[in-house]
């Protein structure tokens, strides 16, 4: 591992492998891009607030669709992340009273798209890339809370909740979803908004059936649930419900939340009943967010990146995927040129309109889960089984691309995936 004295600024005004760049984060962005910009002879450090121990035990699963998965093709993690999680085949939703609305077949992923979509453990997903980064000689300070930024010409000055300060060429914020960062450059942003839904889950030994790589997700009178379980795995579960503030599950003991969420699923069909009767206590809520368009993505020498750039709800399943693209494309508009400004715009041109698409697609799913009369509940379950095809569609087409093989769009994203097949065929 390289001594921290050898990552200070450049001042550098141009680009090259000399500069250093700083990420704040060491989320799923921020570990993807200081891999990828290793691996393109950049020097970069990244700076965590948490522990490494907390990193590597918050936070529950997650499932990353092909796109999310092709993408850590370039930082060589997919195979790892493949061999640990689970191979997610298909979804089926569910009505209240257990009806199936839709079965949506994802088995032919890995064929069509190159890897099929994978539902992991956050910490073990984190540990693969820490592990990566570490074998990699990448600088990671954990317990390192970035807490002021200033921009300079030459450099970017940052100082910490604890230790010294640094100066960093570039700054590259992949705090998440209440970026400190992005508040301390943009002060003027506006906050992220509270979507009326708070989210929690977990993973539990309990004896139900199978599902055979489905997740099988419902839409209960009150609130959304979804489960995956296979033979090799425990039960890993979720679920949305509806709330007026935020904070309205922070007061409530585990023992309390998990009594709260068996409310809101009483309703539920089995086995859904079954997995949250063995789940005794919930630490943690997650209160679900949009993040309003931002006018810019970068300001001098600071970019934004993942979720502190444009937060996605979980309901599209593509936040993840989101932030790990972000990555490949920065690091590949950094290395392309030596100007740094041309990069972060061309970084953020690539970008917004695959996330203006997601974002959409979000939003709709999100919707669905917000209905509670009993009008609007029919109502859905009437629509969605038509409006499902059109939606498959739509996410067919974010799964196509391989921002492995073409980060800088030269090649024509998905047309290019599909002229690879047609060719091989
Ligand atoms: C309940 C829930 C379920 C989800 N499920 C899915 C899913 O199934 N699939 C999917 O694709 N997406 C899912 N998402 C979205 C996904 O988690 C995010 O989009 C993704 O984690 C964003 O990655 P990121 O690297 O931008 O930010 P994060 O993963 O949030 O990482 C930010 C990092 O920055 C650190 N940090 C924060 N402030 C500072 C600071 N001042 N100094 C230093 N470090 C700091 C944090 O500790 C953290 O490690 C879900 C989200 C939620 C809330």
């Amino acid at each position: 591992m390289c001594p921290i004295e050898e990552h200070t600024a450049t001042g550098n005004r141009a680009t090259s492998v000399e500069t250093t760049i700083g990420i704040c984060g060491a989320g799923i962005g921020g570990l993807v891009l200081a891999l990828r910009l290793a691996k393109l002879g950049f020097r970069p450090i990244v700076f965590e607030a948490r522990s490494k121990e907390a990193a590597l035990s918050e936070g529950v699963f997650l499932t990353l669709a092909s796109n999310g998965m092709n993408g850590l093709r370039a930082v060589d993690c997919h195979e790892a992340v493949l061999r640990e999680g689970l191979e997610t085949r298909a979804i089926e939703l569910l009505n209240a009273r257990g009806k199936r609305l839709a079965l949506i077949d994802q088995s032919d992923h890995s064929a069509t798209f190159g890897m099929p979509a994978v539902t992991i453990k956050r910490g073990a997903l984190t540990a693969i890339l820490i592990e990566k980064c570490q074998a990699n000689g990448i600088l990671l300070q954990f317990g390192r809370r970035v807490t002021k930024v200033d921009s300079q010409p030459h450099a970017v000055m940052l100082t910490f909740s604890e230790g010294a300060g640094l100066a960093v060429d570039l700054l590259v914020a992949a705090d998440g979803l209440r970026s400190t960062v992005r508040t301390l450059v943009f002060p003027d942003y506006p906050l992220p908004q509270f979507t009326g839904l708070i989210g929690t889950g977990g993973i539990v030994d309990t004896d139900i059936p199978d599902t055979d790589g489905i997740m099988r997700m419902t839409f209960g009178e009150k609130a959304f649930f979804g489960y995956i379980k296979t033979a090799s795995h425990p039960v890993y579960w979720f679920d949305s419900f509806p709330a007026d503030t935020p904070d309205a599950m922070r007061v409530l003991e585990p023992t309390a939340l998990a009594a709260h969420v068996r409310r809101m699923h009483v309703d539920n069909p089995e086995p859904n009943k079954s997995i949250l009767s063995a789940v005794d206590e919930i630490e943690r809520s997650y209160p679900l967010f949009d993040m309003p368009q931002l006018a810019a993505w970068s300001k001098g020498r600071v970019a934004l990146l993942g979720d502190a750039a444009h937060a996605i709800g979980p309901h599209a399943g593509q936040g993840a995927s989101m932030a790990i693209e972000d990555a490949v494309v920065l690091s590949s508009c950094l290395a392309d040129t030596l100007d740094f400004g041309a990069a972060f715009a061309r970084y953020e041109a690539l970008r917004r309109p695959r996330i203006a698409r997601v974002v959409k697609l979000t939003r709709q799913s999100a919707s669905r889960k917000r209905k509670n009369s009993r009008l609007s509940l029919f109502i859905r379950d009437l629509l969605l089984p038509l409006l499902i095809p059109m939606t498959v569609r739509a996410s067919r087409k974010m799964f196509a691309y391989r921002v492995d093989l073409d980060p800088l769009g030269t090649k024509g994203g998905t047309e290019y995936v599909r002229q690879n097949r047609q060719d091989a065929a």
